[in-house]
């Protein structure tokens, strides 16, 4: 037809969120030789229901989820879990459900009925996944909690019940017949449960950015590069503590751009963590708002020239209360993008965020970091 203009249509990205993650309980962080800790006052635990829930608020007043498209989770199903998990973590999940609450493994704590979140969190995550897949949304952000990338077949490890990107990857390849997944998990702990998945997988590409040997210890080198048919498929990049926009700016164009080109994936799952944070206090980064909207743009990228967009963002952790919630909103007003005249959401660290020396320079030992993740890397990606 001669003269019809292709108008572009408007972006939809979808959320999934739901108030029952707000009721996942991890109690308190109970340090138990009071010998060594005699404080009477309690500790919350760093996993608590302030990030998510307060991370939906912000979307809410910054007009950000009036332009999603609600996606609703429901609950993962066994068969979906044990493409992954063992039965007896999902039979020992269940069995600590029906009590006051205990751990699920290591240092993963649920409360009584904690086993219908965590399967709503998984669900959540491959609502996203199936939304995006049929093409419901061009992308989607999974505000869920527990996280997942921590947990592994056998336990649920690091506040993580379910691996839920692992699940989700899973789902997109058995449902939607997707064969090449790219999962960028910029957590600033390691995803030990997610690598341990797909460890001899040449089908689904994991690349980690983290706070070098921060936890799990012993996770996350860079020589760690998968076994068999998967070797190279497994990308570590250990970061020295104090790397910022900056440095993550740099490992984005040197190293996980060229590499997800190169692998050229249908779908792009990103743990997102917002515990890079300058203000976290499990980890030792100084990231701000504006160095996870360049990360979101970044994946958004990749995502636009290999797989039609197709893009979703699953939430691992954050423990500023203060800040990650902020992180979390940006990366949501990142995937749908600003309305003409619409300011980005304020950096509560205001003007010193863009103006600490992590935002703006480079450190040695990042750099270093860098260069010895790309002479090992060389030998299976262009770089
Ligand atoms: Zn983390």
């Amino acid at each position: 037809l001669v003269g019809v203009m292709s108008v572009p249509r408007e972006r939809r990205v979808g959320l999934v969120f739901d108030d029952r993650y707000l009721t996942h309980n991890t109690g308190l962080d109970l340090i138990e030789d009071r010998a060594l800790y005699p404080f009477a006052e309690p500790v919350p635990h760093p996993s608590s229901p302030a990030q998510a829930g307060r991370a939906k608020h912000l979307m809410d007043l910054y007009g950000v989820a009036e332009r999603m498209t609600r996606v609703d989770p429901e609950l993962v199903t066994d068969d979906q879990l044990t493409v992954y998990h063992t039965p007896e973590h999902l039979a020992r999940v269940t069995a600590i459900a029906g009590t006051d609450g205990g751990d699920t493994g290591a240092g993963a704590p649920i409360g009584r009925g904690g086993d219908r979140v965590a399967r709503l969190a998984a669900g959540g995550t491959i609502a996203a996944v199936d939304a995006v897949m049929r093409g419901t949304v061009d992308a989607a952000y999974a505000l869920v909690r527990p996280p997942g990338h921590h947990a592994m077949a056998d336990e649920g490890m690091g506040f993580c019940v379910f691996n839920n990107a692992v699940v989700a990857a899973r789902q997109a390849q058995r449902v939607h017949g997707v064969k090449k997944i790219l999962i960028l998990d910029w957590d600033v702990h390691h995803g030990n449960g997610t690598q341990a998945a797909f460890w001899s997988d040449p089908n689904v590409l994991f690349i980690s950015l983290h706070q070098d040997d921060l936890y799990p210890v012993g996770w996350g080198a860079v020589d760690q590069v998968g076994i068999g048919e998967g070797e190279g498929f497994t990308v570590n990049i250990p970061l020295p503590a104090g790397t910022g926009n900056r440095g993550y700016a740099e490992a984005f164009a040197r190293l996980v751009a060229p590499i997800s080109r190169q692998f050229s994936p249908e779908l792009i799952i990103v743990s997102a963590g917002q515990d890079a944070s300058v203000f976290d206090k499990l980890g030792r980064m100084s990231m701000t708002l504006s160095g996870y909207r360049a990360m979101t743009e970044a994946m958004m990228a990749v995502a636009a020239e290999c797989c039609d967009g197709k893009l979703v963002v699953t939430q691992e952790g954050g423990y500023a209360p203060e800040y990650a919630p902020y992180c979390s909103a940006m990366i949501a007003q990142t995937l749908v993008g600003l309305l003409p005249g619409e300011e980005l959401i304020p950096d509560p660290y205001g003007e010193r965020a863009e103006t600490q020396p992590a935002s703006v320079e480079l450190g040695l030992d990042a750099a270093e970091a860098m260069d010895r993740a790309a002479s090992l890397l060389r030998q299976y990606w262009n770089l």
